[in-house]
């Protein structure tokens, strides 16, 4: 430690000595700083979500950021990428192997079997905005840690819940005005119809082995599934001939996902089935849905989910039949920046309290204390800077007015308020000032 110390020490010493400023620390690679600027756009997406969640009566659950490893492997599938590569897998000091959170379905239904829901009316109907941690090559829309806003409804099977789900979706991205999104479906069938169609996945990627990347030429044997989704170039044509999973689902499978079909057309869902759409988490059964922006590739998705019918039980509870969707956040922001979205802006304080000398300070400190607990939003200024400093100041973070109070307003105990827009000044009381900016 002692040795770390003085290697700072070092480091500053000699960065001060050439009167230069080097940055010690950044981001970590794949994380983003989200700045004031930016709040606007968080506080648009989690005020629509929320809306629509009371909407469709989904109520929130917040789990962990880290959960038992375990969890993860034995949901995801221990031959995903999640699991194989992009888990954050550490051992806290007591030697347990924890992760953080790379998804935010398992959490919820571990939380649903450890707190009884099972014991409530179902469905139970949960939402969520959390952090997801994926060690995953940073680019456009792609981070290490990124926010998803989700949503799961636990313990019906009912397809007329997973069109509810996927109108949901399309409701929470319709409201931010992101109508430019197009909706994939598809159903990848039951643990008893996928298995016919795996080994005829099987068989037919055997036969175009020599043209798949490495990762595709382990995954024929390990999880075939996950061929269909490789987003690299060289087997996307090897995928748009492969077998497809509705020519392979059971009876059940199939009227399941004709029901689904059918009610989205009711709902006026424009869709399209989407055979290669197979989600990258090994725990969906049935159902599964995407919405990409039409303008972008397919590793762009702004949002998706479906059917994981096994997950429950999985975990050790009871059979129990689930739906679910996710969005994420980065990329809601980044489409709405796309389509040039305004969104609200997060409005500054209506005053900021100005002062010239010591003594109108001890007023000025008065003034504001007063102001904020009459539920006024007031900046207060600090330091010793000069009224025309103090002016830049506000103007540049946009309050509307500026209270002045200077040697002349002490005596008088009156404060000149200047309006920002129109640089008009009036001298008003204490009393006129909180009536005024309350108005
Ligand atoms: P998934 O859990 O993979 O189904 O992801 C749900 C949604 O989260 C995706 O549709 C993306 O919008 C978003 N997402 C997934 N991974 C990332 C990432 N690494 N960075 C940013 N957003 C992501």
């Amino acid at each position: 430690m002692c040795g770390e110390m003085s290697l700072l020490n070092l480091i500053c010493y000699n960065v001060a000595s050439e009167g230069g400023e080097i940055l010690l620390y950044k981001a970590p690679r794949g994380t983003a700083d989200i700045l004031p600027e930016e709040q606007g756009y968080w506080r648009y997406i989690e005020d629509k979500a929320v809306a629509l969640c009371r909407l469709y009566g989904y109520q929130r659950l917040d789990t962990p950021a880290f959960e038992d490893a375990g969890l993860f492997a034995r949901s995801i599938g221990e031959s995903t990428d999640i699991v194989t590569k992009e888990m954050y897998t550490f051992k806290d000091r007591s030697g347990n192997t924890l992760a953080l959170r790379p998804e935010g379905t398992a959490p919820v239904c571990r939380a649903y079997l450890e707190h009884g829901l099972d014991n409530l009316p179902q469905p139970v109907k949960l939402y969520y905005l959390a952090a997801i941690f994926r060690y995953e090559r940073p680019q456009a829309g792609r981070y290490r840690q990124h926010y998803q806003f989700g949503f799961e409804a636990i313990g019906d099977a009912d397809p007329a819940l997973d069109a509810e789900v996927i109108e949901m979706a399309w409701q929470f991205f319709k409201s931010l005005g992101l109508d430019h999104l197009f909706l994939y479906i598809n159903s990848i069938g039951c643990k008893v119809c996928r298995r016919g169609y795996l080994n005829s996945l099987k068989s037919y990627y055997s036969a175009h082995i020599a043209g798949l990347c490495l990762d595709c030429k382990t995954r024929v044997e390990r999880n075939p599934l996950r061929l269909l989704d490789c987003k690299k170039p060289s087997c996307h044509d090897v995928a748009a001939a492969a077998p497809k999973s509705l020519e392979h689902l059971c009876q059940d499978c199939g009227t399941h996902f004709e029901a689904v079909r059918k009610y989205l057309d009711i709902l006026k869902l424009p869709f399209e089935v989407n055979h290669r759409l197979v989600r990258g988490l090994d725990y969906y059964t049935k159902t599964v849905f995407e919405f990409q922006p039409l303008d972008q590739g397919a590793q762009n998705a702004v949002g998706g989910g479906g059917r994981y019918d096994d997950l429950i039980q999985e975990l050790g509870g009871k059979p129990t039949p689930a739906v679910g969707f996710a969005a994420g956040m980065e990329r809601v922001v980044l489409n709405l920046k796309r389509r040039k979205i305004l969104v609200p802006h997060v409005p500054a304080p209506k005053v900021f309290v100005a002062y010239l000398g010591n003594e109108a300070k001890l007023e000025a400190i008065r003034l504001a204390s007063a102001l904020r607990k009459d539920g006024v939003a007031v900046l207060m200024a600090t330091g010793d800077k000069s009224l025309k400093a103090q002016l830049r100041q506000a103007n540049s973070i946009g309050t509307s007015y500026v209270a002045i109070v200077g040697e002349e307003e002490v005596k008088s105990q009156a404060v000149t308020l200047r309006n920002m827009s129109t640089g008009e000044q009036q001298v008003v009381s204490p009393v006129q000032l909180k009536r005024l900016l309350k108005e």
